[in-house]
């Protein structure tokens, strides 16, 4: 079966296939956080779900390259650098450790790169040039520049690839200098803004004299210069589609770097929204969570992830407490069914049980339907029991059950061990005694040892590279 994925910009299930067929390099970019505070549970979900997106790449054998720019300079970053008085590097800074450590925490794979908005001012000063230069955007006495999009129509630009819009009743034309506009108004949107007072020490010169980017043309610049004018794959929230996807793909068409027909990305995937306890969150219905507000009521990164992914994508999804002890629920079970596992399957190794992998990767290839993951999980889990009560499971397939766990769980990323753990010196120390006395061939002592080390909660796990240790599940 082939893999498929929704894309917004065909509003259809499409195979995918990669601009270039016969490689296996994938560019993916994804939307990244603008950092002016913790990021909040709903933003999560869309870090979780390109996170599973990556992963599943790599599990499909794909080699993707992930961009997650990273927002530095904005709007919002600029008004509360002005009211903490502190420098932008500092305070972005601090956010963005910030949001990093919760990346961690939700183990997620880390971008392979994450540039900053600030570090690609000559690249995004070079592509309004161009769309000036073009005649589809113009500079405003501010020392502004502004995107026509009126002007962009008429050259035979398309705009409304992601949304529909209609333009006989939508208010066109209009001119707004802030990020985030109104979604009743297709607006000209600011490129670069003209320096006033309020920025203080926030600007770069330019040829239209000193100021700042607008928030859109950072993702353009950015995703263009790291993974060429055309690439695969652009993710994010539903709530970027329209207008910062939108104008994305407005200012990199815009730019006359794709012959006709090329798009500036080919497939488009947007992940639904995030309820909380059944609404929208908001500070003051006591529903907005950041990740560390539920590691303080004691929750941890896996249940959190394990309750990110258990919904598809593209359904809007009610997240609350009580769907977290679930997810602890769920996820006890797992471990506990994995333990018995390892138990029976001690030092027999195996290649994965093929039923597992299959099922798991027929759900995921059809447009990441994670329930349907999930049901072949506990399906698993469940036959998996039934076996091992009632002894009907050998040590091999034991072995071999496990062995397809991990491959899928190179996908859900929810083991314990995944979250790599290092064991404690004095577990190593006694590692090293009973390899000493494995040896010496005192086999007894060497038992005795293992036994102490698991009874401290770790196992030995022996590899081609020799004994490792992992957290016991
Ligand atoms: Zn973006």
């Amino acid at each position: 079966m082939a893999l498929k994925f929704f894309n917004t910009l065909s509003r259809s299930l499409q195979e995918f296939v990669p601009l270039v067929p016969s490689g296996k390099k994938v560019g993916m970019y994804c939307c990244g956080p603008t950092v002016y505070d913790l990021a909040h549970i709903g933003n999560f979900r869309t870090f979780v779900f390109a996170d599973l997106v990556r992963r599943y790449l790599e599990f499909r054998g794909f080699e993707p390259q992930h961009v997650m720019n990273v927002t530095d300079v904005e709007d919002k970053i600029i008004r509360h650098v002005r009211s903490a008085q502190i420098p932008l590097r500092e305070y972005t800074g601090k956010f963005e450790q910030a949001f990093l450590e919760d990346l961690r925490t939700l183990n997620c794979r880390a971008p392979h790169q994450t540039p900053h908005a600030t570090e690609f001012i000559p690249e995004m000063i070079a592509l309004i040039e161009k769309l000036v230069a073009r005649g589809v955007a113009y500079r405003t006495p501010d020392g502004s520049v502004y995107f026509s999009i009126e002007k962009y129509r008429a050259a035979g630009g398309q705009y409304g690839q992601l949304v529909h819009l209609d333009f006989e009743n939508l208010r066109v034309g209009e001119r707004v200098r802030s990020d985030e506009y109104a979604k009743e108004s297709v607006a000209d949107f600011a490129l670069w803004k003209g320096r006033v007072p309020e920025d203080g020490a926030v600007f770069w010169p330019s040829p239209w004299g000193e100021g700042r980017p607008g928030w859109h043309i950072e993702c353009s610049a950015m995703s263009m210069k790291l993974l060429g004018t055309s690439f695969d794959l652009h993710l994010g929230g539903e709530d970027l589609a329209f207008p910062h996807h939108e104008d994305e793909i407005a200012q990199s068409e815009g730019c006359g770097l794709h012959t006709p027909g090329q798009h500036f990305v080919k497939y488009w995937l947007h992940a639904a929204h995030l309820l909380v306890e059944g609404k929208k969150m908001s500070k003051s219905l006591g529903n907005f969570f950041t990740l560390r507000d539920l590691l303080t009521k004691g929750y941890t990164g896996r249940e959190v992830r394990h309750l990110l992914l258990t919904a598809h994508y593209r359904e809007s999804f009610n997240f609350t407490l009580e769907g977290l002890a679930a997810s602890r629920t769920a996820l006890s079970r797992i471990d506990e069914c994995l333990a018995k596992l390892t138990e029976l399957a001690e030092t027999h190794t195996a290649p994965p049980a093929p039923e597992l992998v299959q099922r798991f990767t027929e759900a995921l290839d059809d447009d990441l339907n994670a329930a349907a993951a999930w049901g072949a999980v506990f399906e698993w889990v469940r036959q998996c029991n039934k076996a091992l009560a009632d002894h009907t499971m050998a040590p091999a397939a034991a072995a071999a059950a496990l062995s397809a766990w991990r491959k899928i769980d190179e996908v859900l990323g929810i083991s314990p061990a995944a979250a790599a753990e290092t064991a404690p010196a004095e577990m190593l120390a006694l590692l090293d005694a009973r390899q000493a006395a494995r040896k010496a061939k005192a086999f007894k002592r060497a038992d005795s040892l293992r036994d102490e080390i698991k009874a401290k909660g770790w196992l030995i796990e022996d590899t081609p590279k020799g004994p490792k240790l992992k957290r016991n599940a």
